[in-house]
């Protein structure tokens, strides 16, 4: 992959799974007025901008029976639509796993993550999905063994940003410096796909496209833009990768404003990809 520059996202598609341990109804509400709205606004984004993007499905939400079904609203845990949307949608995208029910690696055994893996893989077969990308929940990294055992190809590594860390050391001072990270419209980094363990492939992320609610607000539409644009050039000039991030939640608050900041972006994309300087990837197209 080293001999053209390219742009990627991954999408960490999840409902409310990412709050299942604690669970925020303030969060909750907002995954049922606009979660399901905002995949198929991007589907359409997608098709818009023909971007090939890869989704990562909390395999919980294709299973009616989940354990967290009884909790407020079903809806919150259960959508099998939005797969089928991203299934049927006209402009090509990956579906990747992201685990069966979102549990933190770090906090379980190996036994238990594998039975969350052997459910994964039931729901997936159902819709005829072969999984080669797995998203870890939290970005936690751990059990690479069982990726391989289930098939998996590739995984995202972590941010390569100075923030990441940072948060390593403080995970206070991480915070500050991840919004300083996005209000001062330095580059991002652009990667390469990095050869792991278990004959795996690991790609980490530039940049995570960021809510911009509550103290965020600092963050400006001008530092997030110039940051993406800095590190497309970045990726062309060293035949690099630049792989933007999120949830569908980053765009919960303030959507509007958030689609047409992507947008922008996507243009910038396309602007290069026009010129033959850069091609779109899903993330599976990193496995070599
Ligand atoms: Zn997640």
């Amino acid at each position: 992959m080293k001999e053209q520059a390219s742009f990627c996202i991954s999408i960490d598609c999840e409902l409310a799974w990412g709050v299942h341990e604690q669970i925020s109804h303030k969060f909750i509400e907002k995954t049922l007025e606009l979660d399901e709205k905002i995949c198929f606004d991007l589907l359409s984004i997608f098709n818009e901008f023909d971007i090939n993007a890869t989704w990562a499905i909390v395999a919980g939400m294709l299973d009616k029976n989940n354990p967290m079904i009884k909790n407020y609203n079903p809806k919150a845990w259960y959508n099998p639509k939005i797969i089928e949307k991203i299934q049927n949608s006209k402009q090509y995208q990956e579906i990747a796993s992201h685990s069966y029910a979102h549990p933190n690696f770090i906090n379980f055994s190996e036994k238990e993550i594998e039975e969350d893996f052997q459910k994964a893989e039931y729901f997936f077969n159902n819709y005829g999905i072969k999984i080669n990308t797995f998203i870890f929940p939290r970005n936690k990294i751990r059990y690479l063994n069982l990726l391989n055992k289930y098939g998996i190809k590739i995984y995202r590594g972590l941010d390569k940003s100075f923030y990441k860390k940072v948060y390593k050391y403080n995970k206070l001072l991480g915070k500050f410096a991840n919004i300083l990270d996005k209000t001062v419209p330095l580059s991002a980094n652009s990667v390469s796909p990095i050869i792991s363990l278990h004959h795996l492939i690991e790609l980490q992320s530039s940049l995570l496209f960021i809510s911009r609610n509550g103290y965020k607000k600092i963050i400006t539409e001008y530092s997030i833009f110039s940051k993406a644009k800095k590190a497309i050039d970045n990726a062309i000039k060293n035949k690099e990768c630049f792989h933007l991030w999120f949830h569908p939640s980053n765009f919960y608050y303030n959507t509007e404003s958030q689609f047409l900041l992507l947008k922008k972006i996507l243009e910038y994309v396309n602007l290069n990809r026009k010129r033959g300087f850069i091609t779109v990837n899903t993330v599976d197209k990193y496995i070599s």
